[in-house]
């Protein structure tokens, strides 16, 4: 799960040669990194090349509105503040003062804190008071990481904020390989496997499901 996110000698050669050749990050994204790497609980840090290729498909789709759900100490909530046009915005979603305290000065070192909106509450009141404020068909891209209970709930509401041709990124969809335990007893990987199968029906949405790093979920909405 934790692989390549310190581009350390450790990693699988393949993975290593991937990142030598196609990573090309800021080196404020970099300070990030290295930071959190020395952090507790750094295994929740998306890995850079995964960050990456979200951002090439939000530039892709001229995303101009988007979400994070999870932020953590802000790694992807920067790279994609970083590709967002200047009148863009990023609703940074997290319920921890402690980790977004330790983002936020790489967001202004980067120059980029003024296009990240950041709701310190439960993300499901975020996405609640945006579809009240009519805002609904209105973003982008959505990238959903935070706790997996609410993983479903967060899907939902975001595809109505979603405008067609919106993506909503999904992570750890494969969750350690957990998902094909045949009678998982934990409500995380239940959630997730929910949630997998959901989708493979859902036919509000094009689909892809990457194995890339813990599993990536791509819904195209329609
Ligand atoms: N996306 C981040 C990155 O790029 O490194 C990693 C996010 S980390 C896996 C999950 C985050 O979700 C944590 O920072 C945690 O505080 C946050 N979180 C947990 N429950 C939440 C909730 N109900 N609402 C919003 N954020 C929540
Ligand atoms: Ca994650």
């Amino acid at each position: 799960m934790n692989i390549g996110k310190s581009h350390s000698t450790k990693v699988n050669p393949l993975l290593q040669y991937v990142l030598n050749n196609s990573m090309r990050e800021h080196p404020i994204l970099k300070k990030v990194r290295m930071m959190t790497m020395e952090y507790c609980h750094n295994s929740m840090m998306v890995s850079s090349e995964q960050s990456q290729f979200m951002v090439n498909l939000a530039k892709l789709i001229k995303a101009k509105k988007a979400i994070e759900i999870g932020v953590y100490t802000g790694y992807n909530t920067l790279n994609m503040a970083l590709a967002l046009p200047d009148d863009g915005v990023l609703v940074a979603c997290d319920i921890s003062e402690t980790y977004t305290n330790m983002a936020k000065p790489f967001w202004k070192e980067a120059g980029v804190e003024n296009k990240i909106d950041l709701r310190l509450q439960p993300a499901l009141k975020t996405l609640d008071d945006f579809l009240a404020d009519g805002q609904a068909e209105t973003f982008d891209f959505v990238f959903i990481d935070a706790d997996k209970v609410n993983v479903d709930a967060y899907y939902e509401k975001s595809l109505l904020l979603l405008r067609k041709g919106g993506i909503i990124a999904i992570d750890n969809v494969l969750w350690g390989g957990k998902v094909l335990d045949p009678a998982p007893d934990d409500e995380d990987t239940i959630a997730l496997d929910k949630l997998n199968k959901k989708l493979h029906k859902d036919i509000r949405i094009n689909l892809s499901m990457l194995m890339v790093a813990d599993g990536l979920t791509l819904a195209f909405k329609l």
